[in-house]
C-alpha cells in the first residue's frame, strides 16, 4: 500500500483528537491497524498521536510489520510482553495527558492494565473514529471490492454447473469455496452459507449435510477477499427443475426490491430511507413479516462495518460508501429468496460493483 495513502489517512484522523477530547489513540482493532499502518498481521498494539505512530509487535512479525508499517509508523518488536513495552514506549512520544482507547476493540482484561501499569495516563473509551473514515472508501478500496466481487461473480459462475439433487449443502459449500480459491481469493470472509429447500427460509442457516431435492430453492450467500477487501454476494437458484409459479412470484418480488434500492441508493441518504426503497415494495406486497432483516450493511476490510441500511439507522450513508443491498424473503417451512450485490454509492450515483446477474437461475 502506498505510504501516502496512509498519511492522508492519518491526516483525516487528525481533527478527531479534538472531537475525542484525547492526546493519543490506542488502536486495538485489527482492521484498524492495517488501515492505518498497512500492517496486516495478527498481533499488534498501535498508538496514534497528531505527530507519531508507534506499532508494537512481537517476533513473529518483526520482518512484516517493519515491510507493511516501516515507512509510516515507529515499528518496536517485543519479546516478552508487547503491553510492557507500549507503556514505556509511550513515554518518548512526549507529554501525553489523555489517551483514547477502542471500547469495541478491548478485553476487559487488557483494559484492567491502565490501572497497573497505565497508571501515568487519563484513559478514556473513545467513539469509532477510525471506522468513520473506513465507511467512505478511496479509489485503492473501491477497486479492491470490486476486484472482489468479480471474482465471486466468476467463482459462483465456475461452479453452477457441478450442482445437482443428492450433493449436499455442505459438498456444495466446498465446490463453491474451492471456485473461490482457485480464482484468487484470500480468504473465505464469513463462513459460506448453503441452505436449501425449507433451510433457505433461516436467513443466518448453517450450512448442513442436507442433500438437496428436485426443486427445491438453493440459497448461496458467499463472499471473497481481495487485498484484504471483502465482497459479499447471495443467490438464490432452482435445483433439479423449472420454478413453480409460486417460486417466480416470491423470486420477482425480491429482485425487484433489491433491483429499487440498489438503483435507488444515494449518498446523504439516511440508512433507513434506502431500507425502505427494498422494504416497501416486500411490505406492499403483504410479506412485509416475511423480511426479518435489515436490507444492507457497509463493506470493506471488514464483512460488516459501517453504515447500516436499517429500519432503525438514522446517520446518513457517505459519499464514497460499499453496501450490501441485500432484501429477502423467507416463508417458514417452504424456503427463502435473498439477492444481494455490492454497490459503490459515489457522488454521482451507486455503481454496481458485483455483477447485479439476479435473473431467476434453474438448474435442470
Ligand atoms: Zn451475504
Ligand atoms: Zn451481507
Amino acid at each position: 500500500m502506498p505510504a501516502d495513502r496512509r498519511g492522508e489517512r492519518l491526516r483525516a484522523l487528525a481533527p478527531a483528537f479534538e472531537t475525542e477530547g484525547v492526546d493519543a489513540l490506542l488502536v486495538t482493532s485489527r482492521p484498524n491497524i492495517r488501515y492505518l499502518t498497512g500492517f496486516s498481521g495478527s498481533a499488534a498494539l498501535v498508538v496514534v498521536t497528531p505527530r507519531d505512530v508507534l506499532l508494537v509487535t512481537d517476533f513473529r512479525y518483526e520482518e512484516q510489520a517493519r515491510v507493511e508499517a516501516g515507512a509510516i509508523a515507529r515499528v518496536v518488536v517485543e519479546r516478552a510482553s508487547a503491553w510492557d513495552r507500549l507503556f514505556q514506549d509511550l513515554a518518548a512520544l512526549g507529554p501525553l495527558e489523555t489517551i483514547g482507547y477502542e471500547a469495541h476493540a478491548l478485553t476487559v482484561q487488557d483494559a484492567g492494565r491502565f490501572d497497573a501499569a497505565g497508571k501515568p495516563w487519563r484513559w478514556v473509551a473513545a467513539g469509532a473514529p477510525v471506522e468513520r473514515l473506513r465507511a467512505r472508501k478511496d479509489a485503492g478500496e473501491v477497486a479492491a471490492i470490486a476486484a472482489a466481487a468479480a471474482l465471486a461473480g466468476d467463482a459462483l459462475r465456475d461452479m453452477l454447473p457441478r450442482v445437482r439433487p443428492g450433493l449436499s449443502e455442505l459438498e456444495i459449500a466446498g465446490v463453491l469455496e474451492g471456485a473461490l480459491r482457485r480464482r484468487g481469493s484470500e480468504g473465505h470472509p464469513f463462513p459460506t452459507i448453503v441452505a436449501s429447500g425449507p433451510r433457505s427460509a433461516l436467513p443466518h442457516a448453517h450450512t448442513s449435510r442436507r442433500a438437496v431435492a428436485a426443486g427445491d430453492w438453493l440459497l448461496l450467500d458467499f463472499g471473497a477477499v481481495v487485498d484484504g477487501y471483502c465482497a459479499d454476494i447471495t443467490r438464490t437458484v432452482v435445483v433439479g427443475a423449472r420454478a413453480t409459479e409460486r417460486q417466480r412470484a416470491v423470486y420477482e418480488i425480491v429482485r425487484q426490491a433489491q433491483r429499487r434500492a440498489r438503483e435507488g441508493v444515494r449518498a446523504g441518504m439516511p440508512g433507513r430511507d434506502v431500507d425502505a426503497l427494498a422494504r416497501d415494495l416486500i411490505e406492499a406486497q403483504g410479506l412485509g413479516d416475511a423480511f426479518g432483516h435489515s436490507t444492507g450493511h457497509g463493506l470493506g476490510l471488514e464483512v460488516h462495518e459501517a453504515p447500516r441500511l436499517a429500519r432503525t439507522a438514522a446517520d446518513p450513508v457517505p459519499a464514497d460508501a460499499v453496501v450490501t443491498i441485500e432484501p429477502g424473503v423467507y416463508l417458514a417451512g417452504t424456503g427463502g429468496v435473498r439477492i444481494e450485490d455490492d454497490v459503490h454509492v459515489s457522488a454521482d450515483g451507486p455503481v454496481l460493483l458485483s455483477d447485479g446477474a439476479t435473473e431467476l437461475i434453474e438448474l435442470v
